[in-house]
């Protein structure tokens, strides 16, 4: 996953109830829904362990 503004790796972050995706260059976040079209197998094998949690 990269991040859309400087291409940097996007982290899964999770916090609470709520789950982020986190460029560890820019530290830009994103919320699930927004890079949903993005996604690749890997961060979405993550994201299925996070099946409980909300996406806001
Ligand atoms: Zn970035």
């Amino acid at each position: 996953m990269k991040c859309r503004k400087c291409q940097g790796e996007l982290v899964v972050k999770r916090s609470c109830r709520r789950v982020r995706l986190q460029c560890k260059s820019c530290h830009q976040e994103y919320q699930i829904h927004e890079v949903a079209a993005d996604l690749d197998e890997k961060t979405s094998a993550i994201l299925e362990q996070y099946t409980t949690i909300i996406y806001d």
